[in-house]
């Protein structure tokens, strides 16, 4: 094998590229994989930002765990210890929109009442 053939060519290090990669190392250990990532960082969408003693999500925060696999990879990846469980602090969360903090809604009738998107934006979500 020169240099530049791969039996595998993941494009994208977000975590859909990150976790192809983890699966493929741990079920083909024999496949050479190349992950092309175009950013100068890892991640994609994910990342957080450490201001004055708070974390910042850029977007996600967090995921179900009612199926194994994920919770099975982070104890893989040895991270269990690191994993923050939500709790009632975060149950009620804001978005900034328009300049104004607004409480996101936790139920359909609850969303097409709420501000958090324009009437436009919330007809075309239940569409
Ligand atoms: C505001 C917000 C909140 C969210 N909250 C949650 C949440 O709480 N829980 C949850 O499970 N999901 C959440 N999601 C969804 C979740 O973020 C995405 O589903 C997931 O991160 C997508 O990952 P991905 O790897 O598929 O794509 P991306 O994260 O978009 O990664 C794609 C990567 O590919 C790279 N790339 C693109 N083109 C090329 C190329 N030609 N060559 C090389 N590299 C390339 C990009 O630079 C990028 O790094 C949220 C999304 C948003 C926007």
């Amino acid at each position: 094998m020169t240099e530049n053939k791969y039996d595998v060519a993941i494009i994208g290090g977000g975590i859909s590229g990150l976790s192809a990669l983890h699966f493929l190392k741990l079920k083909q250990p024999s496949l050479s994989v190349k992950l092309f990532e175009a950013d100068s960082r890892l991640g994609g969408t994910i990342g957080t930002d450490n201001i004055d003693g708070f974390s910042l999500d850029w977007g996600p925060n967090g995921f179900l765990d009612r199926e194994p696999i994920t919770l099975q990879m982070v104890e893989q990846l040895g991270l269990t210890d690191s994993l923050e469980r939500a709790n009632d602090n975060v149950s009620h969360r804001f978005i900034l929109r328009d300049n104004k903090l607004r409480s996101v809604p936790m139920s359909p009738p609850k969303f097409m009442t709420s501000s958090i998107l324009p009437v436009s934006g919330r007809l075309r979500v239940m569409m």
